[in-house]
């Protein structure tokens, strides 16, 4: 049967044309937008009409030339990413048994299609690139994080106009449903801080005891040259030691085009 399939998908052109089925659209243009699971979805359609709609698409299906006519649709329509896989390279026998540890790793978190490649292998990928071993990891991409943080604001204000989005704003101090901040003084029902590394100072705000702190680390990356950018493919990712919290000098392509490199990793303590 993938065979039919496969052999369909293969033809040029999209088989069943780009726009999503009559039906399908008449059904989803009337429901609140959330999570969507569409198996069987072949050259992916309906997948896209309904990402661009706003809903959280999964879309399968058993035919590989389906996926990737689905990624490339995906991209002709703005919705900027690109799975373009990553390696992980071991550069001596010690990193090599902790690689194989990080294919069993990923494999139970769920990871499909994670292969051992030896450096003829790995070299196809990444010519440039020197080790003993290297993880393949074909599902990792890269992905448009400021368009999809402005289209999470865009579907905060088509919930409701009178909501306000306000950047470049600093909260100063907070209490009960009142926020001081750089640019005044804002009253909520509820607040929710999605603070990260400064989680534990906004928790002290609220008078928290906590019996941990965060030591923050920056991390600065160079972006490679014009020149030197040609030398990287994709994303090329060292064996990350367990013995550190850092996860390594790495080369990372990013959605617009360049390449950095990096990070190293510096007291943070501001
Ligand atoms: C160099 C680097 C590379 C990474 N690469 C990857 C990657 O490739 N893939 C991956 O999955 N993860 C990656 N991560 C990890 C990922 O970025 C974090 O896990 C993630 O961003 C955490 O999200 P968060 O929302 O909890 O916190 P953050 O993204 O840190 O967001 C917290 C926000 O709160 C703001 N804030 C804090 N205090 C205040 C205040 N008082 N007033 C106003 N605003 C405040 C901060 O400015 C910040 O914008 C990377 C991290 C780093 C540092």
């Amino acid at each position: 049967m993938i065979d039919f399939w496969n052999k369909r998908y293969n033809e040029d052109g999209f088989a069943y044309g780009t726009n999503p089925n009559a039906f399908f659209k008449e059904q989803i243009d009337k429901l609140k937008v959330g999570n969507l699971l569409l198996p069987l979805e072949g050259e992916g359609r309906n997948a896209v009409y309904a990402a661009s709609k706003g809903w959280k698409v999964d879309a399968v299906d058993q035919s590989e030339i389906g996926h990737d006519k689905t990624r490339k649709f995906a991209k002709e329509n703005n919705l900027n990413y690109d799975v373009c896989g990553k390696i992980v390279v071991a550069i001596n026998e010690e990193e090599s048994k902790r690689l194989d540890q990080l294919k069993i790793n990923g494999e139970q978190n769920g990871l499909v299609g994670l292969k051992l490649l030896t450096p003829e292998e790995f070299q196809k990928i990444e010519p440039n690139v020197d080790g003993v071993k290297a993880l393949w990891v074909p599902e990792s991409g890269i992905i448009d994080y400021k368009g999809i943080t402005n289209k999470f604001a865009d579907k905060v204000k088509s919930i409701n106009s009178e909501s306000l989005i306000i950047t470049d704003c600093e909260v100063k101090d907070y209490k009960e449903n009142q926020i001081k901040t750089s640019k005044g003084i804002y009253k909520s029902k509820h607040i929710i801080f999605c603070g990260g590394l400064f989680a534990d100072r906004l928790a002290a705000k609220d008078k928290v005891k906590l019996e941990m702190q965060i030591v923050g680390f920056r991390g600065d990356y160079y972006e490679l040259s014009e020149r030197a950018k040609r030398k990287v493919n994709n994303l090329i990712y060292p064996v990350p030691n367990p013995e550190f919290p850092f996860l390594g000098v790495h080369f990372t392509r990013m959605i617009e085009g360049g390449i950095e490199a990096g990070p190293n990793a510096v007291l943070a303590f501001k």
